[in-house]
C-alpha cells in the first residue's frame, strides 16, 4: 500500500490521471502473458510517464521513499520479469510511443520505448527499409521490451536478435541519471551500458528510447510450407537445408499437438501430417529463385508429403498465418501453459523433441512443440489446468526436468524470453558461480540501491533460489 507521502510525490510528477493505486486498476498489472508464469502479485501502484525526466522523477521519487521500480512495456513476456513480485510501482511505458524520427540514408530509426514493435516494421518498410527482429508478439509487443529481453523470433536465425540492430539507447539509471548511450549522442559516460541493455530484464535501467538500425529491404522473399508425415523427416529435411549451405532467413517448426491448437482456431493453411516446416528465403531475384528450388528440392527429397510455395505476399502471409496464431492458440487449448524456450545445438534438436516428449508422459502433461529450428530454439509448452489439485506442481516438475535435460546437452535455458523469475533457480546452474558474481557487480554498477526490478533475472542473495547446485 502505497503511503500518502508517495502518493503525493508520483502525482507531482506525472499527473492524477497517470498513476493509478485502486485495485480494480492495478488489477491487469498482476501478470504478464496469459499469466503463463503463474507469477501474481498486485502492484501498489502504476504511474504512466509520457517523457525521459518523467521517468526520472519517478525513479528518484521510488528510491526516496523505498519502493521497487518495475519497467513495464506490453506485458507479453513470458518470464514474470514485468510483474512486481516485491509490490512497488509499475513504469508503464506505453505513452511513450512515438516513432521520433527515420533517416532513409543513415538507415536508422530513433523510437521512443513505448512504440509497438510492428509499427517499427511498418514505418521501416514504407521507407524501403527492413527491421527483422520479429516476435511472434510484434502487434502488442513494445520496442523497449523487446530490448530488455532482447526478442528474437523466426528471421534471428539469419539476421540476429534486437541487440544486433541496438545502436543507441536513452535510459534512467536506478539513482535517476539520464544517460544517453552509443548513437542516442551526449554523454557516454556508461559505454558498456549500451551492449548490456539487450538482455537486462529491466534490472540496470529504464529505457526510454532507442536508436535502431535498419537494412534495405530486400529485393525478393519467398515462402515454402512443407508437411511431413513424421518429425524424423521433418528434421531430416531441416539437416538437408544445412547441408546445402542455405541460411533461409527463416527456419520454423510446428508440431502435430501445435497444429491441431492452431486448426482449432479456424485456421488450416496446409492441412495434414505430423509436422510444418516453414522456409522463407531472402535476397536478390535471382539468388532466391535458385533458393527456392535448392529448399525445395531438400524438403521433397526428405518425404514432405505436401510442399506449398507462396506465389504472393498475400499467399506467404496466410502460410505464416499458422506459425503467427500457435502461442495463442495453444493458449486455448488448456486454462494454463507453461511455456520454455530452451537451446540446444541444432543437430540435437530432434533429440531434444523425443525427450520433451518423455518428460510430459513422465508427469502425466501435455506437451506442445513449435520453434526456431535455424536456432535449436525451441518452444517446449506443457498444458496443465492449474485450477486442479497437483496439476501446476505437476507441470512445474516437468519445468524442471526440461531444464536439467537441456544443461546436460550443452544448450541453455532461454532463447528470447529472458530469465525473469521463472529460469531464477537455474540461472547459476547455467552461467556458475563466477558469471553470476559478475553479473550482480554490473547490477551494482547501475542501480547500488537495487531498485530497479529487484528479485528478476539475480536470484536475491539469501534466497532459495539458484541453489540448486
Ligand atoms: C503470443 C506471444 C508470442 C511471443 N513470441 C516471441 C518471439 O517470437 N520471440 C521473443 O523473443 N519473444 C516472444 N514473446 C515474448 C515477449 O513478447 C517478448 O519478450 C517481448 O520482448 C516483451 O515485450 P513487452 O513490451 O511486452 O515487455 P514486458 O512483458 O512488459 O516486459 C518484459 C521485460 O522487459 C522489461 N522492460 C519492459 N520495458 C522496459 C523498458 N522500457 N526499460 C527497461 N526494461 C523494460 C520488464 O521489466 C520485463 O522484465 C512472445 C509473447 C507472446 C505473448
Amino acid at each position: 500500500m502505497l503511503s500518502t507521502g508517495a502518493r503525493r510525490d508520483l502525482e507531482r510528477q506525472v499527473g492524477a490521471a497517470h498513476l493509478h493505486t485502486r485495485p480494480a486498476d492495478l488489477a491487469a498489472y498482476a501478470f504478464d502473458a496469459f499469466g503463463a508464469s503463474g507469477e501474481r502479485r498486485l502492484p501498489d501502484a502504476v504511474v504512466l510517464p509520457a517523457t525521459t525526466e518523467e521517468v526520472r522523477g519517478v525513479v528518484r521519487v521510488c528510491a526516496r521513499h523505498g519502493l521497487p521500480v518495475v519497467p513495464r512495456g506490453a506485458g507479453t513476456g513470458y518470464a514474470a520479469g514485468a510483474v512486481a513480485r516485491h509490490g512497488g510501482v509499475i513504469l508503464n511505458l506505453c505513452r511513450m510511443n512515438r516513432i521520433l524520427g527515420l533517416e532513409v540514408e543513415g538507415r536508422r530509426l530513433h523510437a521512443e520505448a513505448g512504440v509497438v514493435t510492428a509499427a517499427i516494421h511498418r514505418r521501416a518498410a514504407a521507407a524501403g527499409l527492413h527491421y527483422p527482429p520479429d516476435p511472434g508478439s510484434a502487434t502488442t509487443s513494445t520496442i523497449g521490451g523487446n530490448v530488455a529481453c532482447n526478442a528474437a523470433g523466426p528471421h534471428a536465425f539469419r539476421y540476429g536478435t534486437t541487440a544486433d540492430f541496438l545502436v543507441g539507447a536513452t535510459a534512467v539509471l536506478g539513482d535517476g541519471e539520464i544517460v544517453q548511450l552509443g548513437e542516442a549522442g551526449g554523454r557516454s559516460d556508461a559505454p558498456p551500458l549500451l551492449g548490456l541493455l539487450a538482455g537486462s530484464e529491466g534490472t540496470l535501467a529504464v529505457i526510454t528510447e532507442v536508436v535502431l538500425r535498419l537494412l534495405p529491404a530486400p529485393a525478393a522473399r519467398a515462402t515454402l510450407a512443407a508437411r511431413f508425415a513424421g518429425l524424423e523427416a521433418a528434421f531430416g529435411a531441416v539437416a538437408e537445408i544445412a547441408r546445402q549451405g542455405l541460411v533461409p532467413a527463416a527456419l520454423e517448426f510446428l508440431d502435430r499437438s501445435a497444429l491441431e491448437a492452431v486448426a482449432r482456431t479456424g485456421i488450416v493453411a496446409v492441412p495434414g501430417g505430423a509436422a510444418l516446416v516453414l522456409v522463407e528465403l531472402e535476397g536478390g531475384e535471382a539468388t532466391v529463385r535458385a533458393e527456392v528450388e535448392a529448399a525445395g528440392s531438400a524438403l521433397s527429397s526428405a518425404g514432405a508429403v505436401r510442399l506449398d510455395r507462396a506465389a504472393d505476399s498475400a499467399e506467404a502471409a496466410r502460410l505464416w498465418e499458422v506459425r503467427k496464431a500457435v502461442s495463442a492458440a495453444v493458449a486455448t487449448v488448456m486454462v494454463g501453459k507453461i511455456n520454455e524456450d530452451v537451446v540446444v545445438p541444432r543437430d540435437r534438436i530432434a533429440e531434444l523433441v523425443a525427450r520433451t516428449e518423455e518428460i510430459g508422459t513422465r508427469h502425466r502433461v501435455p506437451v506442445v512443440n513449435f520453434g526456431h529450428l535455424g536456432d535449436g530454439n525451441l518452444h517446449v509448452t506443457f498444458l496443465i489446468d492449474p485450477r486442479l489439485p497437483g496439476e501446476r506442481a505437476r507441470g512445474d516438475a516437468a519445468g524442471a526436468d526440461l531444464f536439467e535435460t537441456v544443461l546436460a546437452m550443452g544448450g541453455s535455458l532461454s532463447g528470447e524470453h529472458g530469465v525473469g523469475t521463472t529460469k531464477l533457480a537455474y540461472a547459476e546452474r547455467q552461467l556458475g558461480a563466477a558469471g553470476m558474481g559478475l553479473m550482480r557487480r554490473v547490477k551494482q554498477r547501475y542501480d547500488p540501491g537495487g531498485l530497479l526490478n529487484p528479485g528478476i533475472k539475480l536470484p536475491e542473495p539469501g534466497t532459495a533460489a539458484g541453489g540448486i547446485a
